[in-house]
């Protein structure tokens, strides 16, 4: 019994300390660095400086996007669309007939007229 003490304890008693040891891991399971922080974690997790170093990467590694302003920056496809379009450039009309001709082009397609 003295040398298994944690036999006789709930199993929330033994979850405890071990998600303490790998809360900095559990932090950074979404960022890209995960790897790296997950074994500082595990192999120097057990002095109190690796744990600490874990856990300020895991913190400060990767800006988290927020929830709340993600759905701000979407518009969607609700927005207006831009005035002026490629058509309506002024400049691209014959001077002569008034048709319009290719941006480009040295004569009217149209009259022969040059731009
Ligand atoms: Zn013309």
């Amino acid at each position: 019994m003295l040398l298994f003490p944690f036999f006789h304890l709930p199993l929330i008693f033994l979850l405890i300390p071990l998600l303490l040891y790998f809360l900095p891991a559990l932090l950074a399971r979404h960022k890209s660095d995960f790897t790296s922080i997950f074994l500082l974690n595990l192999f120097l997790g057990w002095t109190f400086i690796g744990w600490v170093i874990a856990l300020v990467w895991a913190l400060s590694a990767e800006p988290q996007p927020r929830p709340a302003a993600a759905p701000q920056s979407a518009a969607g496809p609700s927005q207006p669309a831009r005035p002026g379009g490629p058509a309506s450039a002024p400049g691209f009309f014959c001077s002569s007939c008034g048709k319009p001709f290719a941006p480009g082009a040295r004569f009217c397609s149209s009259c022969g007229a040059p731009t």
